[in-house]
Parts: C-alpha cells; sequence; structure tokens
C-alpha cells in the first residue's frame, strides 16, 4: 500500500495540512477525485479559478501558446507580454507593469519599489513601511514583515525591519501612524485571510489623504480581492480611491501562477533595468492565459453576474438558521460567515457532503466560489450549509 496521501506525506515538506482525497480533475464548478467522488468547489483554489475547472478556452490558448514559444526570459521581447501590461494597464489606474509569479512576489516588488522612490525622491531614512491587523500579504521575508499573525512571523524574526501596524479600519490611529518617516502604506481593500473584512471608504480616503500629505505611497493588495471577486474588476472601484501601486495575482492567472505589481508613472520613473527581475515572470502562455481572465472577468456582463450571485448568496446565507452564525458579511463573491465555534469541522463535513469550504481564520468560514456560479450551484451550496450546521446545531 502506498497511497497518494502516504506518498506525499513521506516526501513533501509538511507545511500544509491537506484534505484526505487525491483530487484528479476538474469541470466549470465541480472537483472530482480519484474515487470519482463529486465536489461544488466554493473555495477556487484560494480565490483564483474565477472561470471554474477546464474552462475551453484557457485550455486552448495554453495548447497553442505552449506549441508556438513557451519560455524567452525578460531579455527578449513577446507580444503575450506587451498585450497583458497594456491591458492591465487600460483596465486600471496605472501606468506600467512589473511581472512577477505570484502573490508574495508582487508585494516584494511594491516594497521594493516604494523604498527605491522614497530615496530618490526624497532621500534616505524615509523607509517605514505601515501594515494593518489582519493583513495578510504573503509568506516571503518582506511580505511576512508586513503580515502581522504571530503564529507565522515568531518562527522566523528577525524580520524585515522598520515595518509598523496599525489597527485596520481605524482612521485615528492611521493617522497618527503615518507621517514623514513613512515611504508606504500596504492596504487589503478587502481582507482576505483575516477574515473578509472590507475597508470603510472613509479608512481608505484617510490613508490617501495621510499618503498625499507625507508623499508616502499607498499600495493596495488586491491579490485577493482584485479580478472581478467583489463584482468590480478592482475592489477600489467601489469608492473611488486609487493607490499608487497594485498588487494583483490568484485569479488573473487562471489557475498558472502570475503576479504583476501596477504602478503609476510617477513611481516608475524612478526605476531602472537591473533594479528588480524575474526569469520566468511574464513568459508567453502566462501572459495569453491572463489575458483572457482579465477580459472576461472585466465584461459587464461577467460582473453583473457576480453582483447577482452575491446578493442571492447573501439572501440564502442569511435564511440558514444556526444558533453559531454570528455575523455574515462580505464584498461580491467575497463572503465571510463568522460562528461562535471552530469551522474546521464544518469544513471536514463538506468533504462528506461534497462540497468544498474554506476558512479565514478559527471562526469564519470563508466562501470563494467561482465567479461562474449559479442559482443552481448556491441552492446545492445552501442545502449542504443547512444540514452540516445542523449536525452542529447542539455543539
Ligand atoms: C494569497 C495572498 C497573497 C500571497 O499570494 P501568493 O501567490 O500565495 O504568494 C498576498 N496577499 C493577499 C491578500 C493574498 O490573498
Amino acid at each position: 500500500m502506498n497511497s497518494i496521501p502516504q506518498k506525499t506525506e513521506q516526501y513533501v515538506l509538511g507545511t500544509y495540512a491537506r484534505a484526505p482525497f487525491v483530487l484528479d480533475h476538474g469541470q466549470d464548478m465541480y472537483l472530482y477525485d480519484t474515487g470519482g467522488k463529486r465536489y461544488l468547489d466554493c473555495v477556487s483554489g484560494i480565490s483564483v479559478m474565477a472561470l471554474g475547472h477546464a474552462d475551453p478556452e484557457i485550455t486552448a490558448v495554453v495548447n497553442e501558446q505552449i506549441a508556438q514559444l513557451s519560455h524567452v526570459c525578460n531579455l527578449y521581447h513577446t507580444a503575450p507580454h506587451a498585450n497583458l501590461a497594456e491591458a492591465l494597464c487600460r483596465s486600471s489606474f496605472a501606468d506600467k507593469v512589473y511581472f512577477a509569479n505570484s502573490g508574495a512576489e508582487a508585494i516584494e516588488a511594491a516594497i521594493k519599489f516604494a523604498r527605491k522612490y522614497a530615496r530618490v525622491t526624497l532621500g534616505p531614512g524615509k523607509t517605514q513601511i505601515v501594515a494593518f491587523s489582519g493583513a495578510f500579504h504573503g509568506r516571503t521575508a518582506g511580505a511576512l514583515a508586513l503580515t502581522p499573525r504571530e503564529k507565522y512571523q515568531a518562527p522566523f524574526r528577525p524580520l524585515m525591519p522598520d515595518v509598523v501596524y496599525a489597527p485596520f479600519n481605524d482612521v485615528g490611529a492611521a493617522q497618527k501612524v503615518i507621517g514623514p518617516q513613512t515611504c508606504a502604506v500596504f492596504v487589503e481593500p478587502v481582507q482576505g485571510e483575516g477574515g473578509i473584512h472590507p475597508a470603510t471608504p472613509e479608512f481608505l480616503q484617510a490613508l490617501r489623504e495621510a499618503c498625499d500629505r507625507y508623499r508616502a505611497l499607498l499600495v493596495f493588495d488586491e491579490i485577493q480581492c482584485g479580478m472581478g471577486r467583489t463584482g468590480t474588476l478592482w475592489a477600489y472601484e467601489h469608492n473611488g480611491i486609487t493607490p499608487d501601486m497594485m498588487a494583483v495575482a490568484k485569479a488573473l492567472g487562471g489557475g498558472l501562477p502570475i503576479g504583476a505589481t501596477l504602478l503609476t508613472d510617477r513611481v516608475a520613473a524612478v526605476l531602472q533595468p537591473g533594479d528588480h527581475g524575474s526569469t520566468f515572470a511574464g513568459g508567453p502562455v502566462i501572459c495569453r492565459v491572463a489575458e483572457v481572465v482579465l477580459r472576461r472577468v472585466s465584461d459587464q456582463t461577467m460582473l453583473d453576474h457576480v453582483n447577482a450571485m452575491s446578493s442571492l448568496l447573501m439572501a440564502r446565507l442569511k435564511q440558514l438558521s444556526s444558533p453559531h452564525i454570528t455575523d455574515i458579511r462580505g464584498l461580491g463573491l467575497m463572503i465571510g460567515v463568522e460562528m461562535d465555534i471552530d469551522v474546521l469541522p464544518l469544513i471536514t463535513a463538506g468533504h462528506r457532503y461534497g462540497v468544498l469550504l474554506l476558512n479565514a481564520g478559527p471562526r469564519v468560514l470563508r466562501l470563494l466560489p467561482p465567479l461562474i456560479i449559479t442559482e443552481e450551484h448556491i441552492n446545492e451550496l445552501t442545502e449542504t450549509l443547512d444540514s452540516i450546521l445542523s449536525e452542529f446545531a447542539a455543539s
């Protein structure tokens, strides 16, 4: 007996707790394990599979591009690279794009760009970065320093210096901490890992004003909440406050790895060849795929669908009768159901019922279904949640 879970345990570094089944293939909203069991996917590989699994247009583009040209590195021009950069700029506040391979890498790039911008334009010493309680910006050394969670940071100290934290959504505290020493403020317009908390418009407005006052850069992390997830292409569109830089990843890749740091010309002006780089980033295959995803999730019909499904799902969730639900919140198809019990047993029960669910911290059930979800899937999800919650009603 040498099962895949056993093999994983023997040979793969144990930095993840995995579900006990083995996924084999997927189609649209569903994943199938090696035993043929079907699961309704409400995780999307953590906000990645916006178009669902095995989308035919993505499959076709990958096949076509990989046969034509798969990798050249960033010493050469390719059309997919330039085309994706143009599409990202046209769809957002940005004038320029830097390509990376993941969310954390897009954040690392933004950290370097912010530090260089402050040094070149305002001199040395303006190096402090502000991040917020509940934030998640990634696991690499710089991104980890902006992710104030004791469990993530403690084993790896000392962290990148000159980072300070303020409470999320607290205007007064943010105004107090942002000052002449600040080079950048990093914030998620909707916190994901931190429990699905949208930033208030007043909070984002106060950050924008404080950054302008002290010539610091406002950096939005839309790695999880961007790409149509909240019902607008970018989450910042909900209140019209624009950043100086923005990190994008997850759904942009349609299932393949990518990250992108979007920036204004003002910031881009300080960066030169050699300041940053990546062997793989911005390759022709991923750029072709990302251009497809960006076009499809920018489509107003898709965004209208996200908003309609969001209203329906929110309404159905509010009808669930469980004594343990304490709050239901979110934006678009980024929804958190806060409970007064540990949600991990509910996620495990979901495996039995054939529904994949995610948590955000110990007590928030996080729903991030593919954006192609329909009313039928919402019925299946909420009926299953009803059954699961009734199992836990008395506990
Ligand atoms: C997932 C995530 C990251 C890190 O992205 P990776 O691709 O896992 O490195 C950073 N910020 C936010 C908001 C995320 O959700």
